[in-house]
């Protein structure tokens, strides 16, 4: 048995954890750093990135989230969770977990579609996956490691890095739960992995 975490500082926190449990497997919103080490893989949902890193700070997660990524844990960052990833942020120093090989640009669909919805193909996932992009960040550019794993307009929207997982969109915002089912699965191979 698997327990995911979905880390609730801000943000569309509730629907993850439902999305979660529709798929059968157990969900906890993580509030306090010490509840990392009950869970087997991690949701940074959407939300505001700057407010969810002063959040981060202010609660002192950051180094618990480290290294529940740099453990080998499966961490998934949907829109602002996706910037939190980033090991680089356009126009910005300094990175916030920094754990994914890449560089993204928030806001970076424009003023006049700040919010859409699109049917993606996400390889491995969904050939027609209904994606709600609210004031979005976009993949700039994707290291070696980095799997792309759909685009939009030519820009890259979701990837995975080995057990890190991340999009630029809201999965939890529909029915459609085959991206988080699929970040399930990762949690479950990396578990057993961790027993092999
Ligand atoms: N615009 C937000 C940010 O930059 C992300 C929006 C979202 O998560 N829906 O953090």
């Amino acid at each position: 048995m698997i327990k995911i975490g979905v880390l609730g500082l801000q943000g569309a926190v509730r629907e993850h954890i439902k999305a979660v449990l529709a798929c059968g497997v157990e969900a906890i919103e993580i509030k306090h750093k010490e509840q990392l080490q009950e869970v087997d893989g991690l949701i940074l949902p959407g939300g505001e990135s700057t407010t969810m890193r002063r959040l981060i700070d202010k609660y002192d997660f950051m180094n618990d989230l480290i290294k529940f990524a740099t453990s080998g844990k499966p961490m998934f960052g949907t829109c602002a969770g996706l910037i939190l990833l980033a090991k680089r942020i356009i126009g910005q120093d300094v990175p916030h977990i920094g754990v994914m090989d890449i560089a993204v640009e928030r806001n970076s669909f424009g003023r006049q579609r700040e919010s859409f919805e699109v049917d993606l193909m996400i390889k491995d996932v969904a050939e027609d996956f209904p994606a709600v992009f609210i004031r979005a960040p976009h993949i700039v550019e994707a290291g070696g490691n980095v799997e792309v794993l759909a685009k939009h307009e030519g820009r890259i929207v979701a990837a995975r890095e080995g057990h890190i997982l991340g999009c630029s969109f809201h999965p939890e915002l529909t029915d459609d739960t085959r991206l988080t089912n699929y970040f399930i699965e990762m949690v479950k191979e990396a578990k057993s992995k961790q027993f092999a």
